[in-house]
């Protein structure tokens, strides 16, 4: 019986949250990171594995460091780079999927 729920509680896409439910999760520490625009974040890492000393800011994406006096620099000056990167990476995204489907027209035809 027990058997059978541990290794359905393993099965991909249904982690964390169902074994919270159940309450057997491991246990888990949250650790407190805060980013250079003092945005704080608290991510919950299993107890056994170390936290990274970084971590991606969920809301600037610069890198966060857990000491708040201290956060890691911004990696560049621009303050609004988060939202350009997004743009930039949209753009090649489209242009890699307008890439694509030009080659894949272009193999349909020889075949043809
Ligand atoms: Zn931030």
């Amino acid at each position: 019986m027990a058997t059978g729920n541990a290794i359905r509680g393993t099965r991909v896409g249904s982690g964390p949250m169902r074994w919270t439910e159940r309450g057997e999760q491991a246990p888990r520490r949250s650790v407190t990171y805060w980013c250079a625009n003092g945005h704080e974040t608290t991510p919950a890492f299993a107890a056994e594995i170390t936290p990274p000393t970084t971590w991606d800011c969920p809301r600037c994406g610069l890198p966060a460091g857990q000491d708040e006096q201290a956060p890691p620099e911004r990696p560049r000056a621009e303050p609004y780079k988060t939202h350009l990167a997004y743009v930039k990476e949209r753009r090649t995204d489209a242009d890699g999927e307008a890439i694509l489907q030009e080659a894949l027209a272009r193999l349909r035809q020889r075949r043809n």
